[in-house]
């Protein structure tokens, strides 16, 4: 059962082949077996995917269910899920139980599937690695030595080890794709604006992004058919009509212009990634696709603005977290003070004190205009570079990650050598771009993604660009032997 894709779940569910409670009890079965090597899920949400998938079962018996009814899956634990834990990662948030539904978790209910469980996740969505989780890292099933790159790690590892057929993350600077690129996902960040923030734990409200993480781009098409949409109660959503991601999957990719930035080719480009990229992109042209070198001559500002308007808007979005009106409070408090500063330092841990101070920092009188409001001027550098290159290109191409799953504990006492890891993927949550993570091979049996880049609200473009290539390949139907 869990090889097979959601089109196949849909079909076997459909046609009465299996029950969402056998279905469902399959991969807590699996969540059971796997999850201690893995620590992937947070929580574990048995009873509430039996009783979920109980009443897919009457829908699907009366006739009343939709191409997903029925069909478990995992939610990252930044989603509000009401009357489940849902904690960040954090200890702030380790005794939160939320009381209400994030829109994101309120559409696939309704769609009537099933939440397996939460998964882990970097301490409020910061990080690369897995590594800054109050519930500990994350192993990439691929080898269990390795990261498998976060900060949605516990999402990729729970889809990597078929623990759950698709699960949901989110995207700041590179969460879905990264852990995409690690894990040999198919993960997808849409356009900013294109799914709803509501109830979804803010980290930086002005590059966050929900998407799916999906073993193809096919079944990524299915979830975000679900996910997208405008929603009033998210001040940036974007009141635009939502395609059939799933219609134009077929499309010819005759006469696609591919551009190659060559910023991202640079000489400091692995020659192992390098190849696997180049191979890709040769794919593509045995597709019909044509390809251009071009230049987005601000790459090199990603980084350094990225790491103020991320810690900036952090800052503030955290300040809500003071240990009054929900989350950790400190024992025996003396004063106002002294409950705040207590609840705070004991409840967050060293990577995201570390934010709020240079994101404070950044925005103090007499720094702001030096720092945050150079930042926003960069970020406005950046998005034209890339609005340039789309008048001459469909699609932009490179590698997803510097480098394949590291090793844990590598990074984790060099915040900068981590930050980079996202060097590739942080202009587009920059631009607001859609941007996506596919698998394109393997270095020494580790995975290797391949990086898209579609103007705005081009999901449907990258999802179809992603499946042609998908039909001809086989890289995302590998499973870690372990785990088949
Ligand atoms: N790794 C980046 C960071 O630490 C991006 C994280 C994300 O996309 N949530 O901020």
């Amino acid at each position: 059962m869990h090889n097979k894709s959601l089109s196949e779940l849909s079909s076997a569910l459909h046609n009465g082949e299996f029950t969402s409670v056998e279905l469902t009890q399959h991969y807590l079965d699996r969540i059971n077996a796997h999850n201690g090597k893995l620590n992937a899920f947070i929580t574990v949400a048995e009873e509430h995917a039996l009783a979920q998938a109980r009443a897919a079962d009457q829908r699907l018996q009366q006739k009343t269910a939709g191409k997903l009814t029925g069909i478990p899956l995992a939610h990252k634990d930044i989603f509000c899920t009401q009357g489940l834990l849902t904690s960040s990662a954090s200890k702030m948030l380790s005794n939160f139980i939320a009381p209400y539904d994030a829109t994101v978790v309120e559409k696939i209910n309704a769609a009537g599937m099933v939440t397996l469980g939460k998964t882990n996740m970097d301490e409020f969505a910061m990080g690369s690695s897995n590594e800054t989780s109050f519930y500990g890292n994350v192993k990439n099933p691929w080898d269990t030595d390795r990261v498998p790159g976060g900060s949605s790690g516990g999402s990729a590892a729970a889809m990597a080890a078929r623990l759950a057929p698709i699960a949901t993350g989110t995207d700041t600077g590179g969460s879905i794709r990264q852990p995409a690129s690690l894990c040999n996902l198919t993960g997808l960040k849409p356009t900013y604006g294109r799914i709803s923030r509501y109830g979804m734990i803010a980290f930086a409200s002005s590059l966050d992004q929900a998407g799916p993480m999906a073993h193809s781009a096919e079944d990524a098409a299915l979830l975000l058919n679900e996910m997208a949409g405008f929603d009033e109660r998210d001040s940036t959503s974007i009141d635009k009509e939502v395609p059939d991601y799933s219609a134009t999957l077929n499309d010819s990719l005759e006469g696609l212009r591919i551009g190659l930035p060559k910023e991202f080719f640079s000489d400091d480009l692995d020659p192992k990634i390098a190849a696997v990229i180049n191979d890709a992109v040769k794919m593509y042209q045995s597709l019909g696709a044509t390809v251009k070198e071009i230049t987005l001559p601000n790459t090199g500002l990603s980084v350094p603005t990225y790491y103020v308007v991320a810690p900036a808007e952090c800052s503030s979005n955290l300040s809500r977290m003071d240990g009054v009106r929900f989350g950790h409070r400190c024992e025996n408090p003396a004063d106002l003070d002294d409950l705040y500063n207590r609840s705070r330092g004991e409840g967050f841990g060293e990577e995201v004190k570390r934010r709020i101070m240079i994101g404070t920092y950044a925005l103090s009188a007499g720094y702001y205009d030096a720092y945050y409001l150079k930042a926003q001027q960069c970020r406005r550098l950046i998005s034209d570079d890339f609005q340039q290159a789309f008048n001459d290109v469909d699609v932009i191409m490179g590698p997803t990650a510097p480098s394949t799953a590291f090793k844990l504990g590598d990074k984790t006492d060099d915040p900068v050598a981590m930050y980079l890891a996202d060097i590739y993927t942080l202009s587009t949550n920059l631009a607001g771009l859609p941007g996506m993570s596919i698998p394109a091979g393997f270095i020494d049996g580790l995975p290797v993604g391949l990086q898209l880049i579609g103007n705005y609200f081009e999901e449907a473009r990258l999802l179809n660009i992603a499946h042609r290539y998908q039909q001809v390949t086989d890289w995302h139907t590998q499973t870690p032997e372990e785990f088949k």
